[in-house]
């Protein structure tokens, strides 16, 4: 809950931002009263639509920023993921799976694993929470090993 809130948030400031710099557009390019002026208002129009299309290509880069940082941050606390693990090989495809990526969380809240290849379009991540109790996992294949005589 506290991850979408979060991005909700950014997406809201963004918003925000977009919708200020739209505001000073239209007041620094007010519409003209007489129907007849747009003929010598030329350049007026064109520098009125360059700046709009500025303002899109921040709009869009802003939602691709907010997005991509978003796919990269812990799902607990918030903090960027870290520690990045290539693992796998196509060469090896059999013995180390498939390529892949691995970002952990250095609070160890959890993995994210993200394929390297992409085949239909955007990249498959998985999210894997641990537990709470670090020792628990780190001890488990131990109590296996102990077990056995
Ligand atoms: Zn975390």
């Amino acid at each position: 809950m506290r991850y979408w809130a979060y991005f909700t948030a950014k997406l809201l400031v963004a918003a925000a931002a977009v919708r200020g710099l739209l505001a000073l557009i239209l007041k620094t390019f007010p519409a003209s009263k007489d129907p007849y002026a747009p003929l010598g208002q030329g350049l007026n129009y064109l520098l009125c639509d360059l700046a709009l299309m500025v303002c899109f290509l921040l709009a869009v880069g802003a939602l691709y920023a907010i997005v991509r940082d978003q796919r990269y941050r812990c799902r607990v606390c918030l903090r960027r993921l870290r520690m990045p693990i290539a693992t796998g090989s196509w060469s090896r495809l059999l013995q180390g799976g498939r390529p892949r990526i691995e970002y952990i969380c250095t609070y160890g809240h959890g993995t994210l694993r993200e394929d390297d290849l992409q085949l239909t379009g955007g990249p498959h991540t998985e999210w894997t929470p641990h537990s709470d109790d670090i020792w628990a996992e780190l001890c488990a294949p131990g109590k296996d090993a102990g077990d056995r005589p």
